[in-house]
């Protein structure tokens, strides 16, 4: 606790006299332009991987970076998406998997979460996953099995995060834009689905469009070809 303590009078020495303007500014409110739904594991650091300041990044974790299916459970994750959406209108929700994730393994491994009923509940709602890759290619083994889990686990929770009334809703008249992304470790490197490719991609700069999960917006379009 004394590594946090440390930390925190650093943060108050070094870092906040030079954002002072800034904090005076979010103390009244904010206004991120982007949710992100990530796994709790310490590794992985939003803010930190992209370079963003206070105030941008709405940030919400859980084990496996899952978005339970609209219906079936009312959680913490949950009520963040509709707060994103509804109140703070936020422009883009990113679900973002990583490398060596224990949830993941988990999953592929359930006799390791026996004794820790809340974790294999939770897990669950990634079973899509699990048996997409299980019918895929069940001679898949070790490293190549777990990236294509959590690949398809971000896929699986994208389409859960499709059936939330709030995203439906901007979805179809086209204001929200949704992405999934895996972050690896080791290497530094993030891969995004494409919904168009049907694959996942490299996340580079300076590509344009670039890979994104969002479909086409139904009303959007309806009002563009009547207006035509
Ligand atoms: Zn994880």
């Amino acid at each position: 606790m004394e590594r946090l303590i440390e930390g925190f009078d650093q943060f108050r020495r070094e870092v906040f006299p030079q954002q002072r303007e800034l904090f005076k500014k979010l103390a009244h409110g904010q206004n991120p332009h982007t949710m992100f739904i990530t796994c709790a594991d310490s590794r992985v650091m939003p803010e930190m991987i992209f370079s963003t300041q206070p105030g941008e990044l709405f940030v919400s974790r859980n084990v496996g970076n899952i978005v339970p299916p609209y219906g079936q459970f009312v959680g913490g994750v949950i009520a963040a998406i509709e707060y994103a959406v509804q109140a703070l209108e936020v422009q883009n929700i990113v679900i973002c998997g990583h490398s060596d994730c224990g949830a993941m393994k988990a999953v592929l491994h359930p006799e390791h979460v026996a004794d820790k009923p809340a974790v294999a509940t939770w897990l669950h709602h990634a079973e899509t996953a699990r048996h997409v890759v299980a019918q895929h290619d069940p001679e898949l083994c070790g490293h190549d099995v777990l990236k294509c889990l959590t690949e398809e686990n971000v896929v699986a929770q994208l389409d859960h995060l499709r059936t939330q009334p709030a995203v439906a809703a901007r979805l179809a008249r086209g204001t929200l834009r949704i992405h999934g992304w895996v972050y690896d470790i080791e290497h530094g490197e993030i891969r995004a689905f494409d919904a168009k490719l049907g694959k996942f991609v490299p996340l580079l700069p300076n590509v344009c469009p670039m890979p994104e999960a969002t479909p086409r917006p139904r009303l959007a379009q309806a009002v563009a070809e009547a207006l035509a």
